[in-house]
């Protein structure tokens, strides 16, 4: 009997809260075994989330009970609309954005860090990582606890940019110590499996990696989680974008009309899961010869910030192309941290200062009180 076949079978013996068993209920998406690793999800009503962790506590137990089966990690994902069986008053209301919205489990805050953001693009080689880890270390400058959670599980680059070398340590049960670097905490797919291993993964695995390496890693407390997201804007990302709680995303782009036509995807891509725009990055900008100090619009100038306004978005900046951005990160040596007092520090400082001004203005907003007139 495959490991799947197994795992079904041990599921028959999981009872649903309504009746019938849990293996035959249709809840349960794609099991996945890698490695004796067992990953499905099970997704059960908006509102009946709260209600499911034992079942999905014992859903784990069991696959974990089945011989070959090193550990399980199941998560719960809410349907869009109340199921049947819901409560009439709870049929009234209108149904919850569930995947987006708080009744989303994955959107249950990670305790601890105060805001998570996405930085995101339309598509790989716009810079979206080297921005990520600038754009992190800018944070940890002005004070902030940071913390960079490298969700590009096909290209993770955060272990050669921060230049982190190693495995990180058990901090107890399944949670890992998260790496550090220049002052700033980071976890990567790049730190637990070879790169080749994560490239067969299929969705619902690397969902199951990322939660784990949101939920199961001591970040402690955090003012701020940068999660580099897989560039592009397919259903992965969508999944992605709904599995983590994100307080906003930043999209970087390029000035060329093929970049920022992805980049509007990305904007709608975070839209349609009600996540917050925090603004618009143009990356490689322009350049200047180091020689003559002349400047070269290489890629056009200026296309990501119409964009931004096209779309209604805040402008974050512009970072040059410059020799030394690629060079320095590409060697582990992030200009933030090595320039510090260089311009192009300088730029990353700027656009995390107003990353950090919309993420404070948005919480002020939350936790403003409501005044009711009777
Ligand atoms: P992505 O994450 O979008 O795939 P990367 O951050 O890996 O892109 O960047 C792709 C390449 O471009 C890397 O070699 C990186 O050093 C380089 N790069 C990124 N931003 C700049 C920049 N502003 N100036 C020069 N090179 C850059």
């Amino acid at each position: 009997m495959s490991d799947k076949a197994a795992i079904l079978k041990a599921l028959e013996q999981v009872s649903m809260p309504g009746g019938g068993t849990l293996a035959a209920s249709g809840a349960l998406s794609d099991i996945i075994v890698h490695q004796g690793k067992a990953y499905f999800s099970l997704s059960v009503a908006a509102d009946q989330v709260a209600n499911s962790e034992p079942l999905r506590k014992a859903a784990e137990e069991a696959a974990k009970a089945v011989p070959g089966i090193a550990s399980a990690l199941v998560t719960l994902t809410a349907e869009k609309a109340p199921s049947r069986a819901a409560p009439a008053s709870a049929q009234e209301k209108p149904a919850a954005p569930a995947a987006s919205g708080p009744m989303n489990p994955a959107r249950i805050a990670v305790q601890g860090v105060k805001h998570i953001i996405a930085v995101a693009s339309g598509k790989g080689g716009v810079g979206k990582s080297t921005t990520s880890c600038n754009l992190a270390l800018a944070f940890a400058a002005r004070g902030l606890k940071v913390g960079v959670l490298d969700a590009d599980i096909y290209g993770p680059s955060m272990p050669k940019l921060f230049a982190i070398h190693g495995k990180p340590t058990l901090a107890g049960g399944r949670t890992l110590n998260p790496m550090q670097n220049y002052g700033v905490k980071v976890m990567s797919i790049g730190f637990l499996v070879d790169e080749e291993a994560a490239m067969i993964w299929r969705g619902p695995m690397v969902i199951s990696a990322i939660q784990q390496m949101l939920r199961e890693v001591a970040w402690g407390e955090l003012d701020i989680l940068v999660v580099d997201m897989p560039p592009g804007t397919g259903d992965a990302q969508l999944t992605m974008a709904q599995n983590v709680p994100l307080a906003g995303a930043v999209i970087v782009s390029t000035p060329q009309d093929l970049a920022l036509i992805d980049a509007r995807r990305g904007v709608a891509m975070f839209r349609k899961v009600e996540v917050p725009i925090l603004g618009v990055i143009e990356n490689m900008s322009y350049f200047i010869a180091p020689d003559t100090g002349k400047r070269y619009d290489i890629f056009g100038h200026g296309g990501a910030q119409a964009e931004a306004v096209r779309q209604g978005v805040p402008f974050l900046g512009e970072i040059p192309l410059a020799m030394n951005i690629r060079e320095r990160s590409d060697s582990g040596l992030p200009v933030v941290v090595t320039e510090p007092d260089g311009p192009h520090a300088a730029a990353y400082l700027a656009i995390a200062d107003r990353v950090w001004g919309l993420l404070e203005r948005d919480s002020a907003r939350k936790a403003a009180p409501r005044i009711v007139f009777d």
